[in-house]
């Protein structure tokens, strides 16, 4: 599998996404376990690529109708049902793209179990026999096991080397890029107690190093989830300098929260600043995580726009960032 393959997304019913979780060596539909077993390969190699969920609703979906090829052997009206069910839990529209992590990763959080969606307590006529699988236990079994077992984890001593070695270059640089929001990630770790050394990224030791050390350290406005700050977060996709946290789309939400900050600040990616300034200037136009993190009634769990961090920023801001504001403010010799 090429680049050229990993941009273009591959296509699958919904009622596939289960049979790729289930065990890798559960019998599949006929036919169709060569497909499934290089898509399984593919997700090991490339989490995030792409994939397209297409079905057959008709109405003013119908432009994305992929036919009955792929229809599993119980009839027509069961395998209509069995994806419309699934797409009605990812809370998704036909014919919808994501990448791969994200959308296993929603599928796992939203789907348990496939009774009641590939097989039924009762049959109620011919063709609504279910799939003769379903009460197997194996997509269950599989669900207990995760994420993991779709796609590795990074490794302890992957995170670990990256430590080392970004906290290395974070304390020689003279120029340090950070992507903006994560400067307000790091008031709220203040305030919530966290000092160095912490595992999972920089930014305690960045403040350290300004606090107490660097006060004119340039800080560059950077995009994504820049390696000098970011190098040894379990959520980090190094390929892609991306973030996976949460349901494995954050980073859409946090490129959000960095473009609304820095317009807030009147500032760019590539702006360049003195870290003290900066951070005076955070401190002072930004008295509440609010504006920049809250995410609306609109964005519950599952959307692409969820996080932990939104939701709990719709009814005040975070507390901490409160208490770590003002213990900046304080040391940085600000009213
Ligand atoms: S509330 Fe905002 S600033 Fe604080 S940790 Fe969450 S995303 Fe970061
Ligand atoms: S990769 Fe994402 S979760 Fe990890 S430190 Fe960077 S922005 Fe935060």
């Amino acid at each position: 599998m090429g680049l050229a393959e990993f941009e273009t997304p591959t296509v699958l019913r919904p009622y596939q996404l289960l049979c790729v979780v289930r065990h890798p060596g559960e019998e599949q539909p006929k036919g169709q376990s060569e497909k499934l077993r290089r898509v399984r390969q593919a997700m090991r190699e490339y989490p995030d690529m792409p994939i397209t969920l297409v079905c057959n609703v008709g109405d003013v979906y119908l432009y994305q109708d992929p036919g009955t090829a792929d229809d599993s052997p119980e009839g027509a009206d069961y395998n209509r049902k069995r994806d419309l069910d699934i797409l009605h839990l990812l809370a998704l529209a036909p014919g919808s793209t994501l990448p791969a992590r994200a959308l296993f990763l929603t599928l796992l959080k939203r789907v348990a179990s496939v009774r009641g969606i590939c097989g039924y307590d009762t049959v109620t006529g011919a063709g609504w026999e279910g799939c003769p699988r379903a009460a197997s236990g194996a997509y269950e079994k599989a669900h207990e096991r995760g994420i993991d077992a779709l796609i590795p984890p990074r490794t302890q001593e992957e995170m670990a080397r990256e430590k080392r070695e970004s906290l290395a270059a974070l304390y020689a640089a003279e120029v340090v890029p950070v992507r903006p929001h994560i400067l307000m990630c790091a008031v709220c770790q203040y305030g919530g107690g966290t000092r160095p050394p912490y595992p999972e990224d920089n930014l305690p030791e960045l403040l350290e190093l300004v606090l107490n050390r660097k006060p004119d350290l340039l800080i560059r406005m950077a995009r994504g989830a820049d390696w000098m700050m970011c190098a040894p977060c379990p959520k980090r996709v190094p390929k892609l300098n991306a973030c996976v946290h949460i349901l494995g789309s954050c980073g859409l939400s946090n490129e959000k929260r960095d473009l609304d900050l820095l317009q807030k600040l009147g500032l760019h990616f590539g702006s360049t600043m003195k870290a003290r300034d900066l951070f005076r200037l955070i401190l002072e136009r930004i008295p509440t995580t609010q504006d920049v993190c809250r995410r609306d009634e609109a964005c519950v769990c599952p959307s692409v726009w969820w996080d932990t961090c939104g939701e709990s920023n719709r009814a005040q801001g975070s507390p901490n960032y409160e208490k770590g504001r003002a213990a900046l403010l304080a040391k940085l010799g600000l009213p």
